[in-house]
């Protein structure tokens, strides 16, 4: 999934994108208020991660802003201890969840987890597609009773693609849902990609939906 971390503390805005890097995420960072609404209004992301306290203002207006426009992307905020009524205002302005600094990452990555499994998909953990299984929560694919070995970046591609089971996707939106910002991008990366997952899980596993993209599926 594609995320943005808006977050001024560059060691833990550090920490926190080589976590959800690990993760298999794709994460762009940017420290102020100003450049959260910049990449909002350019880049669609799956999850929002929001610090609230900003150098340039309130991580609020960053949120209004999103649900103003009737933007649904989910928004996950966090903020100090002491700042509840900032955290309850958070969720007034609909944020889905939040936690409290100083937060553990394996505690950031579940509840990211468990946000994008209502948003993106229909919460369902493990699905089949013929003697495929692809369970989202341990990141593990089976052929029949076969663990498969997949990339980072393999998995994002199927845990995206099967998370909406029938509907095709474009390779301009599986690039922008598995590479951050300022990523090296080979023109046929999607495709090469898509390839390795036939390798590896049968030529039929991904379909080529031609002219328009790739479905994994059947709606
Ligand atoms: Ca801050």
């Amino acid at each position: 999934m594609r995320l943005l971390v808006v977050e001024d503390e560059a060691d833990l805005a550090q920490a926190i994108v080589a976590h959800l890097v690990e993760a298999s995420h794709a994460a762009d960072h940017v420290s102020t208020a100003d450049d959260a609404l910049a990449a909002i209004r350019t880049t669609n992301y799956d999850l929002i991660l929001l610090d609230l306290q900003l150098p340039d203002g309130d991580g609020l207006s960053v949120l209004h802003d999103l649900r103003e426009r009737k933007e649904r992307t989910p928004v996950l905020i966090a903020t100090a201890r002491d700042r509840i009524t900032e955290r309850i205002a958070g969720l007034d302005e609909g944020a889905d969840d939040y936690l409290v600094k100083p937060y553990d990452l394996d505690e950031m990555l579940a509840r990211i987890a468990a946000i994008l499994r209502r948003a993106v998909g229909d919460g369902i953990l493990e699905r089949e597609f013929g003697n495929i299984r692809i369970n989202s929560a341990t990141k593990s694919v089976y052929l029949g009773a076969k663990k498969v070995d997949l990339t980072r970046k393999e998995w994002a591609l199927l845990d995206r693609l099967s998370r909406r089971p029938g509907i095709t996707h474009s390779k301009s939106e599986l690039e922008d849902a598995i590479y951050s910002f300022g990523s090296e991008v080979e023109s046929n990366a999607i495709e090469a990609h898509i390839s390795r997952l036939r390798a590896k899980l049968g030529r039929t596993a991904v379909e080529t939906v031609r002219g328009f993209g790739y479905r994994i599926g059947r709606s």
